[in-house]
């Protein structure tokens, strides 16, 4: 097939979905985004996805059309949208919903969600809501706390739990590389008189959408962004937006979003979003989920902010659930008198 042939193929197929002709910039863009992504070698895509990362919200909102397009006619529309009720999968949630408004939106219910996020959620047609099967307290008690990051409280309870020497060496210098340990200003962590893990995101999130998944054979679309982590970032550059060929096939299609254009994209398009962004969130998520407290503001973590807007939910995970006597270590700190 000639480019020409190819290019003509995906007009067709778009302006099939979105149910119009395109206009002459979409047209435009579709070129540029297509012929470009479909025939370069790996740096030039590279190159090409580094100038999408930058781009405007109309090219972004144009590649991620047809990545959802893409995606809903290899799945024969058996997708869903991973919705957590943040505004960044609201924002998702609208684009897909533009073209096929039929698809459904999945929210995990984990018992850990701002009120403002649940309420919200209710507001929103055709949403299946999954839940997890060990309550927040069980967690705590069977696996333990998750503090500093996902791979760092993995590598404490490697450590802790090793039945081999290796393993144990390994997580606490590293591998030949010097890959693979508990960063220097940890180590303290591992004689914490509570237990540590990573494993809390597997209970609440992961195997529940694992579950859906099984049950409905849908693949799913997610809203994460690649400026996110830095690991995201190289994961973007070298990965496809599409992962048809994953083990477990995932699509996200504005992983090459960021802040600025969802902020727009909610203002040009008068989305509708949770109120709790209006009370001094920029994030939503767990409410008592400790990752990565340590880079919040000293006096006004997450922590502190819902003291003042949730006082009975804050002293519920302080004095109940103990997090405060686990701040307080993680933290080297009495946290409650930043
Ligand atoms: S984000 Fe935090 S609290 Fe929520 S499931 Fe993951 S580790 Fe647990």
């Amino acid at each position: 097939m000639t480019e020409k042939d190819f290019l003509k193929n995906k007009i067709d197929k778009y302006s099939r979905f979105l149910k119009r002709d395109l206009t002459k910039n979409e047209e435009k863009l579709l070129s540029k985004l297509t012929s470009e992504i479909e025939h370069l070698t790996d740096e030039d895509k590279k190159r090409i996805k580094k100038e999408i990362l930058s781009g405007s919200l109309e090219e972004k909102i144009v590649r991620s059309k047809m990545l959802i397009i893409d995606w809903y006619c290899k799945y024969d529309g058996k997708v869903y949208v991973s919705f957590s009720g943040g505004k960044d999968s609201t924002v998702l949630l609208h684009l897909v919903r533009s073209i096929f408004p039929d698809v459904p939106a999945v929210f995990a219910d984990t018992g850990l969600e701002y009120p403002e996020i649940k309420e919200f959620v209710k507001t929103i047609e055709n949403v299946t809501v999954i839940r997890p099967k060990m309550s927040f307290k069980q967690v705590l008690e069977k696996y333990g706390f998750p503090i500093i990051s996902k791979e760092q409280s993995q590598y404490i309870e490697q450590y802790k739990n090793a039945k081999s020497e290796k393993t144990k060496n390994t997580r606490w210098n590293g591998n030949k590389w010097g890959q693979g340990k508990i960063s220097e200003k940890w180590k303290y962590l591992v004689n914490a008189p509570f237990k540590i893990t990573d494993k809390c995101c597997n209970v609440f999130k992961k195997d529940p959408f694992k579950r859906y998944e099984k049950e409905t054979r849908r693949k799913p679309i997610v809203g994460v962004m690649a400026g996110e982590s830095s690991q995201r970032l190289v994961y973007y550059l070298k990965g496809e937006c599409n992962a048809f060929n994953a083990k477990r096939p995932i699509s996200k299609p504005i992983f090459f979003w960021n802040e600025v254009d969802v902020w727009k994209y909610i203002r040009d398009f008068n989305v509708s979003f949770s109120k709790i962004y209006n009370m001094g969130y920029e994030r939503t998520g767990c409410m008592f989920c400790m990752f990565g407290t340590h880079h919040d503001e000293k006096g006004n973590t997450r922590f502190h902010k819902m003291k003042k807007t949730h006082p009975k939910l804050y002293n519920y995970c302080m004095d109940k659930l103990g997090l405060k006597k686990v701040l307080d270590i993680y933290l080297k700190r009495d946290f409650e008198k930043d």
